[in-house]
């Protein structure tokens, strides 16, 4: 049979056939006229998907990963103190690449995993602590954790911190208002809500962060991750000119200016709410069959992933027989509860009917794990999220 397995990891993810058909295109050369348009107008859509109508859009070869570290060599100054706000495996890496910068980072940490930290233990390190820069993961896909990055953007910018958003597991899916929260920097990469294949770390940087990354004292010590680099590539491309420092990934760029084209043509807002009712669906489902989540609370959930966790007597094997009924889903990656729980991956182009598919399989497979529930139970569960008027 066809191989027509529906991904539902949290990312990369199902992505539109307009995107990937821009991908299979044949390959323009980095300075055709052609592209030079499509990358400039994909250069400014990413402006109004971030919601940073004053922000410097950088698009870069590279996973989210690399826009973590883009961040950190740009803002960060040997000696500089740093505050990550911890909700997971994220924030761990996040603390570990300023470090590697030279910054001085504490972490406000959730106690423990699918909790946040209190703000008002953020607000009190942040009157304490000097800091140069906060970083917070707005979704931490290790937890499904969702942040409140309004609420800390704000405090952050009350402490004259610069304020950087990872939001690799959410832009595009959870609300996210770069400029009118105060935001300093916001990233993401382009396998997840984006919904293109992987392969682009996006960043959009506003004017308080380029003004930090202008008024440096010490150069950036990242060769490749230099925005000396790059920006007068990023403002080539925007004045219709041909420019060269990396080959950009032409037939990734031609697939993020469509798949941005979708985005806005949906509507932020709308895409918003979509995101929230899929979310409402699945975790309705999940609760309907007897199953927990990470998270401590429905409050802190995010809307871009669901972490249930097995119930008793179920174990990771439940997986491979949800894939046996046609759906792939993600085992656990917080090495504290790794084996206690699974993920679910609801963004992007994700449909009704594929949450109804995916819940599914996920009844299949807990019937093939001798789960004893009501079949059914999960499916109209979800259905009545989509049914309610
Ligand atoms: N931050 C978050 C919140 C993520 O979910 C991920 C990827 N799962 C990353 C950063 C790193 O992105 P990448 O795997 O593309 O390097």
């Amino acid at each position: 049979m066809k191989d027509r397995s529906l991904l539902m990891i949290p990312g990369p993810i199902e992505f539109a056939p307009e995107v990937l058909r821009a991908m299979g295109m044949a390959t323009t050369s980095h300075v055709a006229p052609n592209f030079i348009e499509v990358f400039a107008t994909a250069l400014d859509r990413l402006r109004e998907v971030f919601l940073a109508p004053n922000g410097q859009p950088f698009v870069v070869a590279g996973s989210g990963t690399l826009a973590m570290d883009m961040a950190a060599a740009n803002l960060v100054e040997p000696g500089d103190k740093a505050l990550v706000v911890n909700t997971g495996v994220f924030g761990d890496r996040f603390g570990e690449i300023l470090e590697r910068y030279g910054a001085q980072v504490t972490h406000a940490r959730a106690p423990r995993p699918g909790s946040v930290p209190e703000p008002g233990d953020v607000e009190a390190m942040l009157e304490d602590g000097h800091f140069r820069v906060m970083t917070v993961t707005q979704v931490d896909t290790s937890t499904g954790v969702a942040a409140d990055v309004k609420g800390l953007a704000a405090m952050g910018r009350e402490h004259d911190v610069l304020v950087v958003v990872d939001g690799v597991c959410s832009v595009a899916g959870e609300e996210l208002r770069q400029d009118a929260w105060g935001v300093d920097l916001a990233l993401t990469a382009s396998q997840k809500a984006i919904g293109v294949p992987p392969g682009l770390a996006l960043l959009v940087a506003g004017p308080r962060a380029m003004e930090a990354f202008h008024s440096r004292s010490a150069p950036v010590v990242n060769y490749y991750a230099d925005w000396s680099q790059w920006l007068p590539i990023m403002e080539a491309y925007e004045a219709r000119e041909p420019s060269y420092f990396g080959t950009p990934p032409v037939n990734l760029i031609w697939a993020l200016n469509t798949s941005l084209g979708l985005i806005l043509g949906e509507g932020l807002e709308a895409r918003f709410e979509r995101h929230r009712q899929v979310s409402r669906a699945v975790k309705a489902a999940v609760a309907a069959l007897g199953m927990t989540q990470v998270p401590v609370s429905g409050k802190i959930a995010a809307n871009t992933l669901t972490a249930p966790r097995f119930p008793d007597g179920v174990d990771g094997s439940l997986l491979a027989h949800v894939k046996r009924a046609g759906v792939i889903l993600a085992g656990g990656l917080h090495p504290e509860i790794k084996a206690e729980y699974f993920r679910i991956g609801h963004m992007g182009v994700v449909s009704g009917a594929d949450v109804l598919a995916t819940v599914g399989a996920l009844e299949q497979g807990l019937a093939g794990v001798g789960y004893e529930f009501q079949p059914g139970a999960g499916l109209t569960a979800a259905q009545e999220v989509f049914c309610e008027a």
